[in-house]
């Protein structure tokens, strides 16, 4: 049930938000009552969320995935991502360029934006930070690391890859926190780029065993839970491409305990013990693993992370043989992903491919009949401490 709200309550929350969906940052939105009037929510601010009309049926619709909790954790995020956002549009209009820089990074702008999936914004802003005149090599650098850092989010590892290569050459020493983005970065760009086609038309052919150099590299610079974390993440991927399965488990097990209460640093690491397990067969600890770094980006509201986790919970169903559990969380997988424009939608198109020619086109589409006869009852059920109800 959607309530009615003042026009004066529904102006100020649409100011609050600037115009957009605090999920998708598409500019139609409705105003979400995040614990809701039947259950006694208010129609105070904080209690209100805007939201695009897609946005609101599935954060209306997967109480377990967007509970209270994680609800807030997405009001308060967008709301400071918007108002840095905007800070930083007007010190630009202002021509305080510098400023303009310092409140991007100081923020911590670039985490709160790859959390949010907005990586469009991200793009646009560092493009035009990076149009101005006069940027000192350090700045550049920085820059354009976060715009590489950016497109391979997006997708776009060739874009990342020309970008780090330019921002190769102005790397400094001194700039640890820089130095350790950018190898971690160039890691997985070239994790990504192995082998491809075109790379090795202008012969510039790279292979895994580069990406694990680059690891090797950022492990002189990594500092702090978060950094030291994902780099243990990286090397195991990097292991397991090259095929030494123990050794890539013994990483992320390592990263899980480096990672000590940071959450993505967990996330990435559990991430990476599932898909080790998972190769190796051992499906139901690959979905112990990959349950506990579900719950982490669903307290967060990540997501990235909550629509992959779901992907990697429908890939081991589907090996279970629980082809209904395996239809369920590919579903939310992809409307999870459509929220933000996830470029792996294929991978998701791959596996539902796999899953129709597992159980029969007749049975697949009953499924996804029944699910969609009772679209909230489907999304309610999503379990997530557990199996998938
Ligand atoms: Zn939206």
């Amino acid at each position: 049930m959607r309530s009615r709200l003042s026009r004066d309550i529904r102006r100020q929350v649409l100011r609050d938000f600037g115009g957009v969906c605090a999920v998708c940052a598409s500019p139609i939105v409705e105003v979400h009552h995040i614990k809701p009037k039947a259950e006694g929510g208010s129609d105070e601010l904080g209690n209100l969320l805007a939201l695009c009309a897609r946005c609101h049926d599935v954060v209306t619709y997967t109480p377990n995935v967007f509970n209270v909790q994680a609800q807030l954790t997405l009001r308060n995020r967008a709301k400071r991502v918007l108002t840095s956002l905007d800070m930083v549009f007007k010190l630009l209009s202002s021509n305080e360029v510098n400023l303009a820089i310092r409140e991007y990074y100081n923020s911590k702008l670039q985490e709160d934006l790859v959390t949010c999936g907005w990586y469009r914004r991200g793009v646009e802003i560092l493009s035009q930070l990076l149009r101005q005149d006069n940027l000192g090599s350090g700045d550049l650098c920085r820059l354009t690391v976060s715009l590489a850092e950016m497109n391979f989010w997006e997708g776009k590892h060739r874009q990342a890859y020309g970008l780090l290569n330019k921002a190769g050459e102005l790397l400094s020493e001194q700039d640890r926190h820089v130095r350790a983005q950018y190898h971690s970065i160039r890691g997985r760009v070239l994790n990504y780029l192995a082998d491809d086609e075109l790379l090795v038309d202008v012969g510039q052919k790279v292979d895994q065993r580069e990406a694990l150099e680059e690891y090797e590299k950022s492990s002189d610079y990594a500092q702090g839970e978060d950094e030291i974390a994902t780099l243990h993440s990286n090397k195991s991927s990097a292991l397991m491409s090259l095929g030494a399965v123990s050794d890539a488990l013994e990483e992320a097990e390592r990263g899980v305990v480096a990672a000590g209460n940071n959450p993505h640093g967990r996330e990435t690491n559990l991430d990476r013990c599932a898909s080790i397990l998972r190769a190796e067969g051992d499906y139901d600890n690959a979905l112990v693993a990959v349950e506990q770094s579900l719950l982490l980006s669903i307290d967060t509201a990540y997501l990235r992370g909550i629509s992959y986790r779901m992907r990697s919970i429908g890939q081991s169903m589907l090996f279970l043989g629980e082809y209904r559990d395996a239809v369920f969380a590919l579903n939310c997988s992809r409307l999870i992903g459509d929220m933000f424009g996830d470029p792996n939608t294929e991978w998701i198109a791959s596996l539902e491919l796999t899953l129709r020619q597992t159980i029969g086109e007749a049975r697949y589409e009953r499924i996804r009949w029944e699910i969609a006869q009772d679209f909230r009852k489907f999304l309610g059920s999503l379990g997530v401490n557990g199996r998938i109800a």
